[in-house]
């Protein structure tokens, strides 16, 4: 975790591309609207494979790629990316998913809420109209945060432009895509059982993931810091 460490983008650059997701965000919709659930969309031999190999447990993959390149969790961190991004119109998750047909819809305080820290990463698009911001949760003082702690921006849970909590709820902006990475492991069986969570089809729509992620599409303007 530490070898390629001094490479990423530095403290100006993260905050230069974090003072860029807040303009977009300005611009786009100032609106937030409330985030019941967070979701993760696989295909099905994901969720099989989960269960009959790992016992129900899904556990923190290598960060791929995408996004902006020297972001520190590219290759680095280990975590598990959940979905927060609502339709502008309908204030609900999407019907369909680019990354597979079967959806386990989590509550949201489970990956976010006041036990955890959370940090920006990232701000990027592929291809310059949706816009991402990724963010990070972790448990305070675990060594994920103590990475995140040197090299990511922490944020105020209570009052930030991207996901927030607010009277006990969580709410998110409508200005952009927002996605979670997770950094804990997730005992899915315990999730459905305790009904945390459950799952639900989805139509997949698309190729879903690459290997390595797709990378930022660096023309764009808006996204970009050179
Ligand atoms: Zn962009």
């Amino acid at each position: 975790m530490t070898s390629s460490e001094g490479t990423f983008l530095t403290d100006q650059q993260l905050t230069m591309l974090y003072d860029k997701s807040v303009e977009v965000i300005c611009k786009r919709d100032r609106r937030f609207a409330p985030l019941p659930a967070m979701w993760r969309d696989k295909a099905t031999a994901y969720w099989d494979r989960i269960r009959l190999k790992y016992n129900g447990f899904m556990i923190p993959y290598r960060k791929d790629f995408n996004g902006t390149p020297g972001s520190a969790i590219n290759g680095n961190l280990m975590g598990l990316f959940f979905n927060a991004s609502l339709h502008k119109k309908t204030k609900k998750p999407p019907t369909f998913s680019y990354f597979g047909n079967q959806r386990l819809m989590v509550n949201s305080s489970f990956i976010v809420n006041v036990h955890q820290n959370i940090y920006f990463v990232d701000f990027y698009c592929h291809n310059l109209r949706d816009h991402y911001v990724t963010l990070v949760v972790a448990r305070p003082g675990s060594v994920v945060d103590n990475f995140c702690q040197r090299n990511l921006k922490q944020i105020n849970i209570f009052n930030n432009p991207f996901l927030k909590i607010v009277n006990g709820k969580l709410y998110v902006t409508l200005g952009a895509n927002i996605e979670v990475f997770y950094t804990d492991i997730v005992d899915v069986n315990r999730v459905v059982h305790d009904r945390i969570g459950r799952f639900s089809p989805v139509t997949f729509r698309g190729m879903g993931s690459k290997e390595f992620g797709i990378a930022k599409n660096l023309s764009c303007k808006v996204c970009n810091l050179w």
